[in-house]
């Protein structure tokens, strides 16, 4: 062989070597095609295929682009008209008390479930229960919720007896859809404690069949509320890692492929690393425990990284209640409450200025993202002075602070948010389920019309993230969607068309946003090469349908790293989740049994309304964890607050 031979074929050598490794390394393992993908990614918003290799996002693009990379392996998927998207990144919610949402049987009747009589309602228990057996085994009981006895063809509960034909061997709980009844098995009645001999306690009622002092099954206010406890406290360990499971499945089928513990403590992390132990998370966790219950436990966990799923990210604190419930720490008294509360109220803090400024101040000078619960403008007030003196103490910095809520705020308020670095996490979806009352009652008609404000945030150039605060509403992403894109309440008012925001805005808001304020828009949030391969595929793409038809838009599948997690249609269990229907039965009977539990606690003399209103305020809005945890026999973490 001559030289020039040689020299002249050797880029002929080194082009087929290098043509053939990336022909191998860039072989798809799947691809997308046959129906809109929205990427999030501005620089291109719509794509044609997207192609995944171990987990990870190849190409994304044209059709004919993207085919260059299937391989005899590479499985084609048609959506079939349907629309890929990002996974859905929960801004904030509480992933594990979304658990016992997930783990009741639907007792609704039409339309919201398909109870009509006692017949219906026990198949359906049975149908669940037998469904359901490793959970009812581990839970160690048989829940269902909401049932209505004026919605039954008897026009009452069922007794302990028609319960005791779904099982005596484990407790079986009946809630009833306002959370202050409950109707109970003979083994739920043992572990009650309730017999023939048992006085009715004070403000409850222990139903009795008639002509006998022998109870019936159905309990009353505070004869339910109390027992309530020894139910779930039968729960144990391994019934809180079914609860945290089931969560991640729930979040995981509204389209979410990151969920988030939204006020966690040491007790609920250790549960959370068991699972993800087990290898069990399909999604992943980010858990911010709160700050005043004990900062070494965050401190020495926080990461930046998940290991199994599960990643402590950084700290939580609550400055005030919930704004309809008429506790959000206001800057001007409430419109009409509702309510035995005097003139001029102005609802009140959770924690006081000396707290809020020692815990932001720490978080700045430990590099700690912190999240705060916000709720009225005088909790903000306090938020942005906290956030001002530590900026000052530690100068500026990528921190990401999140406002979480923020349901009240004027629009200076807005500005300094924004030029302190804020990321607003906010609720838009309160338009549909509380704007009829905050129109009515909270703050009027006119500051009605500017509740979570995302408009204010866009005109400034700022990100916004859109939460549903689960459990406090089921983890709904298309209600989100509807909610931020629309602002109509359930009776058909828009809740200020000036804060409406077009739905790529309101769909960034559910996915590249939320992956920033996580610190983790690198690797999820859009469709972009490198990233992960988290999807959600919607039913139809939703820039082509009626904004006032997104609520009607279904999850039709999620996938995390390329892997199918959820299908619908194809769950083992149908679960609690009509569209509708908020979930305030469950998470009034939850409030009632904790605040009452605390009031027990206290002694006579301090058991005065405004100590039970202080007690309801902390675990308001935010609550559900914390007092889960207490439930199930965990750290008292209301006594470790008042101790600091
Ligand atoms: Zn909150
Ligand atoms: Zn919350």
């Amino acid at each position: 062989m001559s030289m020039r031979c040689a020299i002249k074929s050797l880029p002929i050598v080194i082009a087929a070597q290098l043509f053939s490794q990336t022909a191998l390394a860039d072989t798809a393992d799947k691809i997308w095609l046959g129906g809109p993908i929205l990427t999030m990614n501005d620089a291109s918003m719509r794509a044609e295929a997207v192609a995944v290799k171990d987990g990870k996002i190849l190409a994304v693009g044209r059709k004919d682009d993207v085919l260059k990379t299937k391989g005899d392996k590479t499985k084609v998927i048609d959506l079939g008209g349907r629309a890929l998207i990002p996974g859905f990144v929960d801004a904030h919610g509480h992933a594990m008390m979304g658990g016992l949402q997930a783990l009741a049987a639907n007792m609704l009747a039409p339309p919201d479930g398909e109870i009509t009589d006692i017949a219906s309602l026990l198949q359906t228990l049975k149908d669940w229960t037998d469904a359901n057996k490793d959970i009812v085994s581990k839970a160690k009981l048989v829940l269902g919720f909401g049932y209505d006895q004026s919605q039954l063809k008897e026009l009452r509960a069922p007794t302990k007896e028609e319960l005791d034909t779904v099982s005596t061997e484990f407790p079986v709980v009946v809630v009833h859809q306002s959370g202050h009844f409950g109707a109970l098995n003979s083994k739920a009645l043992e572990i009650a404690g309730y017999t023939s001999e048992s006085k009715d306690p004070q403000g409850g009622v222990i139903q009795r069949k008639p002509g006998t002092t022998e109870p019936n099954g159905v309990l009353e206010e505070t004869a339910w509320i109390t027992v309530l406890p020894k139910l779930l406290g039968n729960i144990g360990p391994a019934g809180m890692r079914v609860l945290a499971e089931a969560g991640a499945d729930m979040w995981a089928s509204y389209g979410y492929t990151t969920a988030q513990e939204g006020r966690s403590n040491q007790g609920l992390d250790t549960v959370w690393k068991a699972v993800a132990g087990e290898g069990k998370l399909k999604i992943d966790v980010v858990s911010y425990p709160d700050v005043l219950l004990g900062r070494d436990h965050i401190k020495d966990n926080v990461s930046a990284d998940y290991k199994n799923g599960f990643r402590v990210g950084g700290a939580k604190l609550t400055i005030d209640g919930s704004p309809q419930g008429f506790t959000a720490w206001r800057d001007r008294p409430y419109y009409a409450p509702v309510g035995n509360f005097p003139k001029g109220y102005l609802g009140y803090p959770a924690a006081n200025g000396e707290q809020v400024i020692s815990a932001i101040d720490w978080a700045y000078e430990n590099k700690i993202q912190i999240l705060t619960h916000v709720s009225g403008e005088a909790a903000g007030d306090l938020m942005i002075t906290a956030l001002r003196l530590a900026e000052y103490k530690h100068g500026a910095g990528d921190r990401r602070p999140v406002l979480i809520h923020g349901h009240f705020q004027r629009e200076d308020q807005v500005d300094s948010m924004v030029r302190l670095g804020v990321f607003p996490s906010l609720f838009p979806m309160h338009t549909f389920y509380w704007g009829d009352w905050h129109r009515d009652h909270t703050v009027g008609p006119e500051l009605a019309q500017n509740i979570s404000p995302t408009a204010w945030y866009v005109k400034r150039g700022s990100m916004f993230s859109s939460h549903h605060d689960a459990p406090v509403a089921f983890p709904d992403s298309m209600r989100i969607l509807d909610a931020t894109v629309t602002r109509r309440s359930r009776s058909g008012d828009i809740i200020g068309p000036l804060q409406r925001v077009d739905v790529i805005t309101a769909l960034k808001a559910l996915t590249l946003w939320p992956a920033y304020q996580h610190f983790e828009d690198k690797t999820k949030g859009s469709i972009e090469p490198g990233k992960l391969a988290d999807f959600v595929v919607l039913s139809a793409d939703p820039t082509a349908v009626e904004p006032d038809n997104l609520d009607q838009l279904t999850v039709a599948e999620t996938i995390k790293k390329g892997s199918t997690i959820y299908v619908r249609g194809q769950k083992r269990t149908e679960l609690l989740r009509p569209r509708d229907f908020v979930n305030t039965g469950l998470y009034e009977m939850l409030k009632q049994v904790f605040v009452s539990q605390r009031v027990r606690h206290l002694p006579a003399n301090y058991r005065t309304p405004m100590a039970v209103a202080s007690i309801a305020a902390t675990y308001e809005d935010c609550f559900g964890s914390i007092m889960l945890v207490e439930m199930m026999g965990g750290q008292s973490s209301f006594d470790e607050m008042a101790a600091q």
